[in-house]
């Protein structure tokens, strides 16, 4: 039988190469040759204020946290269907996190109803940029202006996509990026800090290096490196770096090919959308398809358990996501009980196909076919 996965990591046949060279090179600890590379691509390519490398997306996201400043008590507005890491680096600052609903058009959080959720305790919104798919982010840095609030980006799926002229990640004060092996680019485990606000970018740099001012020691602006503010050690290792740079000089055509599969998922599946079976994503005017993932959405909860289990039983690997971070054993107590019908309603509907760099057009087709077959 026929087996398709649900994720492969894609390798350039570059990365052992330059991890060697790395090596070679005698330093592999991190800020090497390597990360200045990667550094230079963000900031060259996509106009970055200011990028740093870190080990995680999860650990982008704590080191937004920090530079957030938040007391205890303070709030924060994270959207309920994402992943635990965008709401648990607010948590770990000892912040209270208020989950807001998505919208009924996508995953994303509905905007229209943020305001409501803003308190006198209000300090920061974070939103998620759902399948590189992006939030109208005009609107959420009208309301964060209004309010005096900070954004940050959870653009964990948004590497190469845009808001109108504007690369996600980069509108907010924070954009928070992974290359962990299930994103469109990788480093096995791996991630990103954007610092869109300069008001941040020295003390972004010595929380990133355990809370010296190592980096400014080496540009030579200090003669003495030394304690300087709390931090952690979230600069990766140049081996980390250096697998990532091979995949950032083959960017294009990664790109390429995932877009492709993105448009050819929706061009196989869009009869049976236009049927009613189930709906598929949609990217709004001011949004870019940047191949991240693909998805539908069934009718009911019922429906979708038996495609997967179908799917499965045909050798096709689908999966969902998320469970709802409002109604979890760790927080349905501390949430405020109030219902989050959308996040519900994709938590429980959502069926994410199988979806890689080398995801074939006869694999396609066969996942296409199995799923017309499921609903004849
Ligand atoms: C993958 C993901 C993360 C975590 O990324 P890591 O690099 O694994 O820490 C955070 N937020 C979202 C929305 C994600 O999809």
């Amino acid at each position: 039988m026929m087996k398709i996965p649900f994720n492969k990591p894609f390798f350039t046949g570059n990365e052992a190469k330059n991890m060697a060279e790395a090596a070679f090179a005698g330093t592999v600890a991190g800020n090497g040759l390597f990360t200045k590379k990667c550094h230079r691509f963000f900031e060259k390519k996509y106009g970055f204020q200011k990028v740093l490398l870190t080990t995680s997306c999860s650990d982008a996201l704590e080191m937004a946290a920090i530079l957030c400043n938040l007391q205890s008590g303070d709030e924060v507005i994270v959207p309920s269907f994402t992943f635990t890491s965008t709401a648990n680096a607010f948590l770990l600052r000892g912040a209270k996190v208020v989950f807001a609903d998505s919208s009924p058009e996508s995953p994303n959080i509905d905007i229209s109803k943020i305001e409501e959720l803003i308190t006198p305790r209000t300090r920061v919104i974070a939103v998620v940029h759902y399948s590189g798919v992006a939030c109208d982010m005009d609107e959420v840095m009208r309301i964060a202006n209004k309010h005096q609030l900070l954004v940050v980006e959870d653009a964990a799926h948004a590497f190469d996509s845009f808001y109108k002229d504007k690369p996600l990640g980069s509108i907010g004060h924070f954009g928070c990026f992974s290359f962990h092996e299930t994103k469109n680019i990788h480093c096995g485990e791996g991630g990103m800090l954007a610092v869109n606000d300069k008001r941040f970018t020295t003390r972004a740099e010595i929380i990133w290096e355990k809370g010296t001012n190592r980096a400014a020691f080496y540009r030579g602006e200090v003669n003495k490196y030394g304690w300087a503010d709390i931090g952690s050690s979230f600069l990766p290792s140049e081996l980390n770096a250096a697998f990532l740079y091979a995949q950032l000089e083959e960017m294009k055509n990664i790109q390429k090919k995932r877009r492709l599969i993105w448009e050819n998922y929706r061009k196989l599946l869009l009869p049976l959308a236009k049927k009613g079976c189930f709906r598929i994503p949609e990217v709004p005017d001011f949004g870019t398809n940047n191949g991240n993932m693909f998805y539908l959405i069934t009718r009911n909860p019922e429906e979708r358990d038996t495609l997967l289990k179908f799917l499965a039983k045909k050798g096709i690997h689908a999966v969902f996501h998320y469970l709802p971070l409002h109604s979890s054993v760790f927080y349905q107590d501390k949430h405020d009980g109030r219902p989050l019908p959308c996040c519900d309603n994709y938590a429980t509907c959502i069926v994410r196909l199988p979806f890689y760099t080398e995801l074939s057009q006869d694999e396609m087709e066969a996942v296409a076919a199995k799923i017309g077959e499921f609903y004849h």
